[in-house]
């Protein structure tokens, strides 16, 4: 997993290993004003951002959770799992 930064001072992007960014500060300006977001690379080589709890690939559709780790395609899950992740399919929205 790799986290991919952004500058909200001086609009410098820069991508650094997630575990090795200890430090969130711009190489440029020095400011920690820094936007970052988590990705990976799939095995189809497009870039998938896991910002939520499940990422979906662009490329090929398959799942990755908020680790990077792969999921199996939601129609293979177990109820309870389903249910985990996307609540009730008929829960009414009012309440
Ligand atoms: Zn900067
Ligand atoms: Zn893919």
């Amino acid at each position: 997993m790799k986290l991919e930064m952004y500058c909200n001072e001086c609009q410098h992007e820069w991508r650094e290993d997630y575990e090795n960014a200890n430090c969130y500060e711009c190489p440029n300006c020095h400011s920690t004003s820094v936007y970052r977001s988590r990705y990976i690379t799939c095995q189809c080589g497009a870039t998938v951002y896991c910002d939520g709890f499940t990422n979906e690939c662009d490329g090929c559709g398959t799942l990755y959770n908020a680790f990077g780790q792969m999921l199996a395609p939601p129609s293979q899950w177990d109820d309870e799992d389903r249910y985990e992740c996307f609540g009730p399919q008929d829960y009414d929205e009012e309440f």
